[in-house]
């Protein structure tokens, strides 16, 4: 018996050996895929087959609600440390860093690369401390060296890059030898987003692009069905997108004139920032408050707790922010129906993307109510075996749809 038992040990031991032989060879892969400005309704809405192939094969969610604000930098940003913005420090697409007097802008390589702007530890930092490869196909934050690191292997972003050739070398990275091979894998998809700003959510060549996304989607699905090794995918988007008719303008010139010169103001058409020298906040407020209308003037401290925003120096001393449907714009244009993002998630559930999941640690049919994206973090540790760094995302609101 006692024999019997020994030798029923050393099976298992050796078993294990192979499983997981120091290598990572047959632990689990993550690849986390975003479809940018993909709202939660579009595969309903358009009825896209390879998404419901997607989604019948493993789980959904019902919508993932993004970070305020709702805008791309930060909530990709987001995705990858399990924080809110204000706590990550990418808290809008651009901004000013008052600590050192520098802005923040999408466009400027200088910036997107510096890794000061960048706080938490992003999925493929927190990999390589793990002992594992990573990989990125474009994500924000993956091109500086965050932590004094950058993801194994990873590209400057470049939006002409052909969808399908992302998707060839994502194969090819698993195709490595297993020493070599990425665990986590980043994929990033801007033309939803694109279309959505062009000619809004309920256009004809909206609808057009999503199809597209869906073949992307097909390509996608084909090629790991190649791969012989157990891979999760996980689909999210980083916000959804909402009509705006061009004319429906907030008078940006008149709220320009109530800046004084002393401040420092980031604009943008949805959310803008005034950094002030403290004597003047409190007039420059009531000035900007007494022109509300389609807009909401917020002081730092008093912006709504769900947003985690009040902390953070970034933020400025005055945030304004569109109503949704508006925009601030400095003079008139001509009418067009064209989309927008970045308004208060919470209440606007246009701004609402998607989550959807499949692979070996996902169990199929489960469906998750809308949850935060803060959440998507400690389910791709949960599945590669890492412990969590502090982050606000917590792995009780997708536990519903992990399998062991
Ligand atoms: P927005 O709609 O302004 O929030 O931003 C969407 C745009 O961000 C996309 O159309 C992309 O061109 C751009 N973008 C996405 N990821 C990156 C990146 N890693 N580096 C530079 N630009 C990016
Ligand atoms: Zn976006
Ligand atoms: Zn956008």
């Amino acid at each position: 018996m006692k024999l019997r038992k020994i030798s029923l040990f050393s099976f298992i031991a050796f078993f294990t050996f192979i499983q997981f032989d120091g290598l990572g060879q047959d632990k689990p892969y993550v690849l986390l895929v975003s479809f940018d400005g993909f709202r939660h309704d579009y595969v309903e809405k358009y009825n896209l087959p390879n998404f419901k192939k997607f989604i019948q094969q493993g789980s959904a969610a019902k919508s993932l609600v993004p970070s305020f604000p709702s805008k791309t930098f930060p909530n990709h940003y987001t995705l990858v440390t399990g924080l809110y913005p204000g706590n990550h420090g990418l808290i809008a697409n651009t901004f000013f860093a008052p600590e050192r007097k520098t802005t923040y802008g999408t466009r400027d390589r200088s910036s997107v690369e510096d890794p000061y702007y960048y706080g938490g530890t992003p999925l493929w930092q927190l990999t390589r401390e793990n002992g594992l490869k990573s990989a990125s196909y474009f994500w924000v934050g993956s091109e500086a060296p965050i932590k004094g690191h950058f993801p194994d292997f990873y590209y400057i972003y470049d939006g002409r890059v052909p969808n399908n050739s992302r998707i060839d070398q994502v194969k090819t990275w698993l195709e490595l030898p297993s020493e070599e091979r990425p665990h986590f894998i980043s994929l990033y998809f801007s033309l939803v987003d694109t279309q959505g700003h062009r000619t809004g959510p309920n256009s004809k060549e909206l609808q057009n692009t999503v199809i597209e996304a869906d073949s992307i989607l097909g390509y996608l699905m084909e090629t790991l069905d190649q791969i012989d090794l157990p891979v999760n995918t996980i689909l999210v988007s980083d916000h959804g997108m909402i009509n705006v008719n061009t004319l429906d303008v907030i008078d940006a010139k008149a709220i320009a004139k109530e800046i004084p010169g002393s401040a420092t103001m980031i604009k943008d058409k949805i959310i803008s920032f005034v950094y002030l020298p403290q004597n003047e906040v409190e007039s420059t407020y009531q000035r900007i408050k007494a022109l509300e209308n389609n807009f909401r003037v917020f002081k730092k401290g008093e912006l709504p707790k769900k947003w985690h925003y009040n902390e953070n120096d970034r933020i400025g001393d005055l945030v304004l922010l569109a109503n949704p449907g508006y925009a601030f714009r400095p003079e008139k244009v001509k009418e067009e129906i064209t989309g927008e993002h970045g308004y208060d998630p919470y209440t606007t559930t246009e701004m609402h993307g998607i989550f959807y999941a499949n692979g070996p640690n996902i169990k199929k049919g489960k469906e998750l109510k809308s949850i935060e994206n803060v959440h998507v973090f400690p389910l791709v540790t949960k599945i590669l075996g890492f412990e969590n760094p502090p982050i606000d995302g917590k792995f009780s609101k997708v536990k519903k749809i992990y399998k062991k």
